[in-house]
């Protein structure tokens, strides 16, 4: 593919590969299913040889869990397929830039290379906010690959937060009428709390 059509939807960035997209599509996978569950829509993979060893998506409201982001999930469900605390040789997909947890915990897993979709300046600990994986004082550096896919994974986030302000603004024009049904995202502390413009969970939402 022509790097000058890097701003394309679906183009291949600097430093990418073809079977990125393949790999990121899996990643898109995961993020419907926290989508689905009313958890902000993040999703990832790993890969090693070419074959998916490890699948996460972005749950903690559900699980009640600060640290249940998707590469985490992706991470503890390939480190336990594979019997092995450290992930050599593997890559890590996911739809969203990985937070400093995130990056910390690619780190100690030793993967080889993270590929993410959407930048997110918000919490992105691969350049957006700081870049753990050029600081020479870490001593494992994943190489580090962001905006494959870039348009679509901002997409899902996207169309994800503009529901939650349609179901939103339908509840105050109902004056507070029936409740929503009983998800995650209708719980105090949901979505909703972390869709706020100041909250320090991770999230792009463009409103
Ligand atoms: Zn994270």
């Amino acid at each position: 593919m022509n790097r000058d059509d890097a701003s394309l939807p679906g183009a291949i960035p600097e430093g990418a590969e073809l079977p990125d997209l393949r790999f990121m599509r899996a990643a898109l996978e995961e993020a419907a299913r926290a989508h689905a569950a009313g958890e902000v829509p993040v999703g990832a993979v790993v890969v090693l040889n070419g074959e998916i060893v490890g699948r996460g998506w972005n749950r903690p409201i559900g699980s009640h869990d600060p640290s249940a982001h998707a590469e985490i999930g992706a991470l503890r469900d390939a480190a336990a397929r594979l019997g092995n605390y450290r992930l050599p040789g593997c890559e890590l997909y996911v739809t969203l830039e990985p937070c400093a947890m995130c990056a910390g915990a690619i780190q100690h897993a030793r993967i080889a290379r993270v590929v993410w979709g959407a930048a997110d300046p918000k919490t992105g600990a691969c350049g957006s906010v700081v870049d753990l994986f050029a600081e020479p004082r870490l001593n494992h550096h994943a190489r580090s690959v962001g905006g494959v896919m870039a348009a679509e994974c901002a997409g899902t986030l996207q169309a994800f937060f503009a529901e939650r302000r349609a179901l939103a603004r339908a509840r105050r024009e109902q004056g507070g009428g029936p409740a929503a049904p009983a998800s995650a995202a209708s719980r105090p502390g949901g979505p909703g709390h972390r869709a706020e413009p100041d909250d320090p969970a991770r999230t792009i939402d463009p409103a």
